[in-house]
């Protein structure tokens, strides 16, 4: 265990945690709602710092990153825990702290060992992902500043509820985040989340501010958030707020953890998705969970043509030329399209 950031000692030897937007209160012995953070004599520690419960090697296609380095390859790591209680989580065995035996999955390993291990796999981005990032600040921050150094990117994949000085500390070394907007109504966050809607959208906001590299996914289940208007919502918000160009990820929902009785998104569900997010004129618009489909490729917005084919979470082909559709010259939005 190692000493948390971001927190104020209270009275009676309280603290205040300020990572994430919950700012849990916590009395001396108890945990945050994230049950990651535990109040030992009025001093806050992290139980994650340094267990890595997951790593992999991921295609960047598979954050999903569509538009940022696309046909790269991301050191993927997680520590255990999550901030929010998603009763579709897939991940739950490790994103949800059922016991304390879940801290004693995975292994130890110093973030210069995770650079070390993601240079020699020849990956060029380190992914915090799998789990929420936020819960692992300290960690992930710490491991950023080292790869920053040894000149490789960093990316979070995230609920988006950090606080502003959780993302005042760390954004000096992100280089690309992907947020998931789960819903538009704060009711809807509540219920299946325990968080809420607002801070998530302050957050895309103050990301695409910052100039950092943005895409949104948001995963349509069933009778949760599926209604067009609050799809239509959604992409308005990315629109106005954020910009035509910010991709927007739709996925498809498959019955998981505490949402076993809700049935697969149908793809007629997805593809109204789709067209609604085309309509309120975002430019690229993706549905995931959807094997071997066409919805993955990028298209150029001004002629259509196909610029990069995509399967399975591969790259077939990369047409984009100098960051440009080489038909009709239009600019394409993303940091490194043409480079790999
Ligand atoms: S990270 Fe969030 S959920 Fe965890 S203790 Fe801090 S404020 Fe609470």
């Amino acid at each position: 265990m190692r000493e948390a950031l971001l927190y104020q000692k209270l009275e009676h030897n309280k603290v205040r945690c300020n990572l994430c937007a919950h700012r849990c209160v916590i009395n001396p012995g108890k945990k945050g709602i994230c049950k990651v953070r535990e109040n030992i004599g009025g001093i806050l520690y992290t139980k994650v710092y340094g267990r890595t419960i997951t790593q992999n090697i991921d295609p960047i296609e598979k954050k999903p990153l569509y538009h940022f380095y696309p046909g790269s390859k991301a050191y993927s790591m997680a520590t255990a825990g999550c901030n929010f209680q998603c009763r579709f989580c897939q991940n739950w065995h490790i994103s949800q702290i059922i016991n304390d035996e879940v801290f004693k999955l995975g292994q130890n390993i110093t973030p210069e060992k995770i650079v070390l291990n993601t240079k020699k796999a020849e990956c060029q981005i380190i992914a915090y992902t799998y789990t929420e990032p936020t819960i692992f600040f300290e960690y992930s921050y710490d491991i950023a500043r080292i790869a920053r150094k040894a000149g490789l990117k960093n990316i979070y994949v995230t609920n988006g509820y950090m606080t502003d000085e959780m993302l005042a500390m760390l954004s000096p070394y992100l280089d690309a985040v992907n947020i998931d907007l789960k819903a538009f109504r704060d009711k809807t966050y509540r219920q299946i989340t325990g968080g809420h809607l607002q801070p998530v959208l302050d957050n895309l906001k103050k990301i695409k501010q910052l100039g950092i590299w943005l895409e949104v996914t948001s995963l349509i289940i069933p009778g949760i958030n599926d209604d067009p208007h609050e799809i239509r919502d959604i992409a308005n918000f990315v629109v106005k707020e954020l910009g035509s160009d910010v991709p927007w990820h739709i996925s498809r929902f498959f019955p998981a953890y505490k949402m076993k009785e809700v049935p697969a998104t149908p793809l007629q569900t997805l593809q109204v998705a789709k067209e609604i997010g085309h309509e309120e004129g975002i430019h690229y618009v993706y549905l995931g969970n959807v094997i071997n489909n066409e919805n993955m490729d990028t298209k150029c917005p001004k002629c259509s043509r196909v610029l990069i084919e995509r399967t399975n979470f591969g790259i077939i082909r990369n047409n984009i030329k100098d960051d440009c559709c080489p038909n009709c010259g239009k600019e394409i939005a993303g940091v490194g399209l043409s480079l790999i």
